[in-house]
């Protein structure tokens, strides 16, 4: 089988950096001594790889010796508990600069007395991360929240006198909730009120979004490598998923051989893994897919 991958697929450069900054502190540091404070990025494969570097991910770091080198993921953490455990431990900070000026704006905002509006989804790292540079603010996850919350801006605006608004979108966050939340917010409010916004949708994962769907119109069929866990992986399926019926989502190439396809009945496919998927990963599958 031909397989085509996307000159975008895998890492994007957030990944790759952080990627790189960590595995050179871990040489530079006696190996076993580094910890990740929660999943550097959400890739089990990924995550169990580095621990095989003796990088080993931790959910909760306080049992930890004082002065321990603790990692802090791509997505960002919560300011407060930066800030406790930079008292602490020795950070590495692996937060992508396109997720940390978001994090500054809001907190530039939020010192203008902007009420702050996130797009994205609630329970992802990166959102939990950015709440916490606000005050006051709302994330909206899906079209009901949001017409409920245009709904609440008459009290909104009345309870706390607010009369800007900041707009931004987790950098992973979906173009239609992020365009239909500052369309909707504009109509609503009268001239008076201020609406800030800034798109901070990661511009590389629209780009391989864009060429993996041109790509797609040589193929018969499709396969994204990510983990579920990953915003950018679920968001590239559903896209490709949208325009064809042959994509199937992986994590690996165990789960590939899983899905037991007629393989033999494709000439050619699409291989495209999120941004968070290892070149190891994709590059098992490719080999796989070449001597069907
Ligand atoms: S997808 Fe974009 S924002 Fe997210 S880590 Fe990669 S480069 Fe950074």
């Amino acid at each position: 089988m031909q397989v085509i991958i996307p000159k975008l697929s895998g890492f994007c450069p957030g990944v790759r950096n952080a990627e790189k900054k960590l595995l050179r502190e871990n040489k530079r540091i006696n190996p076993g001594r580094i910890y990740a404070y929660g999943n550097i990025i959400n890739n089990s494969n990924y995550i169990e790889y580095l621990s095989r570097q003796n990088i080993h991910t931790l959910e909760n770091v306080d049992t930890l010796k004082h002065g321990s080198y603790v990692a802090i993921r791509t997505h960002g953490i919560n300011k407060q508990e930066e800030e406790r455990l930079q008292n602490i431990f020795k950070l590495i900070d692996l937060t992508c600069i396109n997720v940390k000026r978001v994090q500054l704006s809001i907190l530039d905002h939020t010192e203008r007395g902007y009420f702050i509006v996130i797009t994205g989804k609630k329970n992802h790292p990166e959102i939990k991360g950015l709440i916490s540079y606000a005050r006051d603010f709302k994330v909206i996850e899906t079209k009901n929240e949001l017409e409920h919350f245009l709904k609440s801006i008459v009290s909104l605006l009345k309870q706390k006198s607010y009369h800007k608004f900041f707009i931004v979108s987790q950098t992973t966050g979906s173009k239609d909730i992020f365009e239909n939340t500052v369309h909707s917010l504009k109509k609503i409010c009268t001239p008076q009120i201020e609406i800030a916004v800034s798109n901070s949708i990661c511009p590389i994962t629209n780009r391989k979004e864009e060429e993996a769907l041109r790509l797609q119109q040589q193929v018969d069929i499709t396969f994204v490598v990510g983990d579920t866990l990953s915003s950018n992986a679920n968001k590239l399926y559903n896209i490709l998923a949208k325009e064809k019926k042959t994509v199937y989502f992986i994590a690996d190439l165990k789960e590939l051989r899983s899905l037991k396809l007629p393989l033999a009945r494709y000439k050619r496919a699409l291989l495209v893994s999120s941004a968070s998927t290892p070149f190891f990963i994709e590059d098992e599958i490719r080999i796989f897919l070449e001597n069907v």
